[in-house]
């Protein structure tokens, strides 16, 4: 157990947040199955109502606050996904949500926490100053900042994906999981080690501005810049002062994979074409990871995260017609 986060939490986060959050399939994909010569299993999470998995530790953030703090209201600072889930939990659970946004974000991930009810309030060009204008929101209007994922009840709530897995497949043998602020693997990883030790948990971020693997290389967290990526929801810090994650993915973490844009690209139009899957290229890396060769799974039990399908039409459509003649049938 690490900063006291442990399995009683995810258990408990599990019996609240489903009056909110959707169990999802374990798909088994046959062509990726076949060609790799292993059992592997897409857990897909972009079927969440906010069409990522986002939605589980918001909700059980929200589900410890107070009925006065729901009152108050919420905010938070996001590339995307977690600002649009913090909407749509804070619009089913009855709390008005500020979501803070850098000008980076793009358009899509901007009309999506809108149509899930929140109000987006566009501030300067990186996350950090995003969230600054979340501190100054919790300031001077009360509201409550849901922080992305370096938090218990984001970790326990994200944890509930590894419960759902290693009820279906206890035997699982290996896990690929996206890899940025670290609370959807910290979460999951904390589960399958605690239940199956010898499962090997693998963590995906993309090759330039990967936080997270930096700062393990580092041996502490540190402060990197921005790399403009197709994983867009794998862009940001893990913060300097992190308390969870950083400590959390050192311990339970077997191996940071990095995978390039173009493999990014790769995987996207392979789910498509294999498996008429729409995924944003954050939901693609272990599928690029598997692709490029860069982990061993013959004979293995394999899950594969997928989580989440934002990416803009005009984007997507354009990496498929790009790379639809490189995927090999
Ligand atoms: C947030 C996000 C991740 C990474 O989650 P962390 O908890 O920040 O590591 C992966 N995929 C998608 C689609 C996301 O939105």
């Amino acid at each position: 157990m690490i900063n006291n986060i442990g399995l009683k939490d995810v258990y408990e986060a599990s019996n609240l947040i489903y009056q909110v959050v959707r169990k999802t399939p374990l798909y088994k994909t046959n062509h990726l199955s076949n060609k790799l010569k292993s059992e592997i299993y897409y857990k897909e999470e972009f079927l969440q109502d906010t069409r990522s998995f986002k939605v589980r530790g918001a909700a059980n953030f929200v589900l410890h606050l107070s009925q006065e703090e729901r009152e108050r209201g919420l905010t938070t600072y996001s590339t995307g996904n977690h600002g649009r889930a913090t909407a749509h939990v804070g619009q089913k659970l009855g709390a008005d949500a500020k979501i803070c946004l850098s000008k980076n974000v793009p358009e899509n991930k901007k009309e999506g926490i809108r149509n899930s009810g929140g109000q987006v309030v566009v501030y300067g060009s990186s996350q950090d100053e995003a969230q600054e204008k979340a501190n100054e929101l919790h300031e001077e209007e009360g509201r409550s900042i849901v922080p992305p994922f370096d938090d218990k009840y984001i970790i326990a709530g994200q944890g509930t994906i590894g419960l759902e897995i290693m009820e279906k497949i206890p035997n699982l043998d290996s896990i690929l999981i996206p890899l940025s602020g670290g609370g959807l693997i910290s979460g999951i990883a904390l589960i399958v080690k605690s239940i199956n030790p010898t499962c090997k948990v693998y963590g995906i971020s993309m090759d330039q501005g990967a936080a997270m693997y930096e700062s393990l290389q580092a041996g502490k967290p540190i402060k990197i810049a921005e790399v403009n990526t197709l994983a867009d929801s794998l862009q940001g810090g893990i913060l300097l002062d992190n308390k969870y994650t950083f400590a959390m993915v050192e311990e339970y973490v077997d191996e940071v994979i990095l995978v390039t844009e173009s493999e990014i690209e790769l995987a996207i139009t392979y789910a498509f074409l294999k498996d008429h899957l729409m995924l944003e290229g954050a939901a693609a890396v272990g599928i690029a990871a598997l692709l490029a060769g860069k982990i061993s799974v013959e004979g293995e039990k394999v899950a594969v995260l997928t989580t989440g399908s934002n990416i803009d039409n005009e984007q997507f459509l354009s990496v498929v017609e790009n790379n639809k003649n490189k995927v090999d049938f």
